[in-house]
Order: C-alpha cells, then sequence, then structure tokens
C-alpha cells in the first residue's frame, strides 16, 4: 500500500512538474511576443528600458534584458551600441542565429537619443594580417524632428 501511494505521489509530482513547465513555456512564449510586438511597432531602435515602458504586460526588468539578449543569439534582433555605449534592439530583417547580416548603418540623435537602421550598406574592409569580423557604423547629428 506504502508503495503503491508512493507511486501516486510520484506520478502527480512528474505531473505537477510537467505542467509547471508548460505554464512556463506559455508564459515565454507570451513574454517573447509581448516584446517582439514592442520592437515591430516602434520605427526606433529602442533600449531595454523603453521596451520596458512600452510593454502592455507586466515583466520585470532583468526578464526584458534576457529576452532581448536571446533574440540576438537567435537572429531575431540585433543589438546596435549608441551613444556613451548603450545598447538599442532593433528587429532583424533577415537574420538567424548562424548568419547575423546587419551590415548596415544606424544613425543616432545627439539631441534626442534616437537611434534607427539606416538603409546603407556598409561594407566590411578586408584588412593584412587581422580577421575583421564586425563593422559598426554608428551616424551621429541632428535628426528631422530636432534639427527644426
Ligand atoms: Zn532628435
Ligand atoms: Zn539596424
Amino acid at each position: 500500500m506504502q508503495f503503491c501511494c508512493n507511486s501516486v505521489r510520484a506520478q502527480l509530482d512528474r505531473y505537477t512538474v510537467r505542467s509547471y513547465k508548460l505554464n512556463m513555456e506559455r508564459r515565454n512564449t507570451k513574454q517573447k511576443q509581448g516584446v517582439i510586438d514592442v520592437l515591430k511597432h516602434n520605427e526606433i531602435a529602442l533600449s531595454a528600458d523603453e521596451v520596458l515602458e512600452k510593454l502592455d504586460l507586466k515583466m520585470n526588468r532583468v526578464t526584458v534584458y534576457r529576452i532581448l539578449e536571446r533574440f540576438e543569439q537567435e537572429g531575431i534582433a540585433h543589438r546596435v551600441v549608441g551613444l556613451e555605449g548603450k545598447n538599442y534592439y532593433a528587429l532583424c530583417s533577415d537574420c538567424d542565429a548562424e548568419h547575423h547580416h546587419d551590415r548596415h548603418a544606424h544613425f543616432q540623435c545627439r539631441e534626442c537619443k534616437s537611434l534607427r537602421c539606416v538603409d546603407v550598406e556598409v561594407i566590411r574592409p578586408k584588412l593584412d594580417n587581422v580577421k575583421v569580423e564586425e563593422c559598426r557604423v554608428l551616424l551621429t547629428g541632428l535628426c528631422e524632428a530636432c534639427s527644426n
């Protein structure tokens, strides 16, 4: 009898763990979708804090940071280092985990700090003796709104 109860308990535990995992997965998917929606509906690249501000879902800062980092690894979004070393994220158009080809420039306004992708191809130079892996071009100046 004892054995029987234990095995039922074990089965129940397994079931609980599984439904917990399922719930977590569902929650994660919802959170990821929320972040994608925010990035999708904004023309400019956003910092983690800006994403957090615009989210409809309640999420903590760490979760948003983690999701954005994951997106970068998976080729869903690309990270741009802006002025003062701040990170911004924008959705990738045709990247995946193996091929992150965001070979375009970015523009950041020095006044309002808004940062956007610019449809200008950046050509990675070939140099002797070194392996160039990345070429970041950040154009800075005044955006349309701030120059008026
Ligand atoms: Zn501006
Ligand atoms: Zn970009």
